[in-house]
């Protein structure tokens, strides 16, 4: 029996790749559904619903025969007798595929941890969407000009794609759409800011696309500031280790992830932001039954680590799925080598970068690729047109569909 402990983009990818294997596999997920987290930041923005861009795991792989869910939390592997420890009891495994995934770091600042709104599940999209929509209601109630203003201080941290991303459905969603419902809005009181540490947005794309994302940001009225780290942030004010403060009811943190709290249980050697490294064939050392793939591990090509991403670990999941098969027959290995793919950012309407395929686009085309390869890798035909019909919608009429404070 092979048991696979996350059903993100790795998990998935490897239950689907054992379909046609002699085994059984039992897939383990502390959640019901496979989560499309690409598009986390359009429902934190109001353009989407959850269930748009998420799906139930037992939809997804109910024609496959040798397939099993277990909805449960994974609390502890005991490599030695072959058996996970899950809120549900023991479950044991011939062979395991670990692919749980991440969670977001806040680097240790506990003000950021209590009042700060991460993007990383449902729950957290949600609760950015609601939060922007009430921050709108109650400056419509607060007599106080410069308490109006901070409550209409936007802070996104990180100028990697989620921060890029996050902030101009940010400032769309507020400049063609929210100006809308709040006619008495003064629009002069918004500001969003977008907080990076280091001196570049987008580190991992060339410099002229780089600079195309800097420009596209300041059109759309967001305020870019390099070698700006956040050292606190109270609710009411944004602390910068430089000293200076923003006041500002709202910090996005999308500065960093880490693996997910599982690996930190497992009693092997982890490495930086928790990840674990793996063998070349993507085996955990010393236990040759034991896999693991996508964000949890720790892998390099070419002496640099690989990102923190969906195609890493897809791919991993391939490797990995066909090394059991491999062991299975009593064939050699495969080690992994990794193929980049490349990156795409948007930054709203008609407004993208793309790095891929050995093109350098920016601007409309790039715009319309990243709206193609999203929709391609959207899984279900219902999603996929839902948030096709969706994104018409909005193109074509400056809307947002979802724009209910659903709780407070
Ligand atoms: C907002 C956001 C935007 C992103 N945008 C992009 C993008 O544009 N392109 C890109 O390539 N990548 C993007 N990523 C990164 C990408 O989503 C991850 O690299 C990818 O999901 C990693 O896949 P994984 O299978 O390792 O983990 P995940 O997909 O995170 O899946 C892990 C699964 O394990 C489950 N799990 C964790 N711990 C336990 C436990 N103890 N017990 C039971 N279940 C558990 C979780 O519920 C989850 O379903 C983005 C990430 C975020 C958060």
């Amino acid at each position: 029996m092979v048991v696979i402990v996350g059903a993100g983009f790795g998990g998935l990818r490897a239950a689907r790749a054992l379909r046609r294997a002699p085994v059984q596999v039992v897939l383990l997920d502390r959640n019901n559904y496979h989560l499309f987290q690409p598009l986390l930041y359009q429902v934190a923005t109001a353009g989407l619903e959850p269930d748009q861009i998420a799906k139930p795991v037992r939809a997804i792989l109910r024609g496959q025969k040798n397939f099993d869910f277990r909805m449960v939390e994974v609390t502890r592997v005991d490599f030695n007798d072959r058996r996970l420890q899950t809120s549900a009891g023991p479950i044991a495994y011939d062979f395991l595929v670990l692919a749980h995934g991440g969670e977001t770091n806040f680097f240790g600042l506990d003000g950021v941890r209590t009042h700060g709104l991460p993007l990383k599940d449902v729950p957290d999209a949600v609760e950015i969407r609601n939060h922007v929509l009430t921050c709108f209601e109650h400056a419509m109630l607060e007599p106080d000009a410069e308490r109006r203003r901070a409550r209409l201080t936007f802070v996104v941290v990180g100028g990697g794609p989620t921060g890029v991303e996050m902030a101009g459905a940010l400032s769309e969603l507020i400049r063609l759409v929210l100006v809308k419902d709040y006619p008495r809005l003064n629009i002069k009181d918004v500001r969003i800011l977008l907080l990076e540490a280091t001196d570049k947005l987008l580190a991992a794309m060339p410099e002229r696309l780089r600079e195309a994302a800097g420009r596209t940001l300041w059109r759309k009225w967001i305020e870019v500031r390099f070698s700006a780290s956040v050292a606190d942030f109270d609710g009411e004010r944004v602390r910068l280790k430089s000293g200076e403060i923003i006041p500002a009811h709202t910090v996005i943190w999308a500065a960093g992830v880490k693996a997910a709290p599982l690996n930190a249980t497992l009693g092997l050697t982890v490495g930086r932001q928790g990840r674990i490294p793996v063998e070349p064939t993507l085996q955990v050392p010393g236990h040759p039954e034991v896999y693991l793939i996508g964000d949890a591990s720790y892998a390099e090509d070419n002496g640099a680590p690989l990102p923190m991403v969906a195609p890493v670990a897809i791919q991993m999941a391939e490797v990995a799925a066909q090394n059991i098969v491999r062991a299975l027959r009593g064939q050699p290995l495969q080690a992994f080598r990794y193929r980049d793919q490349g990156t795409l950012a948007t930054i709203g309407r008609n407004a993208a970068v793309a790095d891929v395929f050995g093109l350098q686009l920016s601007g409309f085309p790039a715009w319309v690729m990243w709206l193609v390869v999203h929709i391609i890798q959207l899984i279900g035909f219902r999603n996929k047109l839902f948030v096709l019909l969706n994104w018409a919608w909005d193109y074509f009429f400056y809307e947002r569909a979802v724009r209910l404070i659903t709780r407070e």
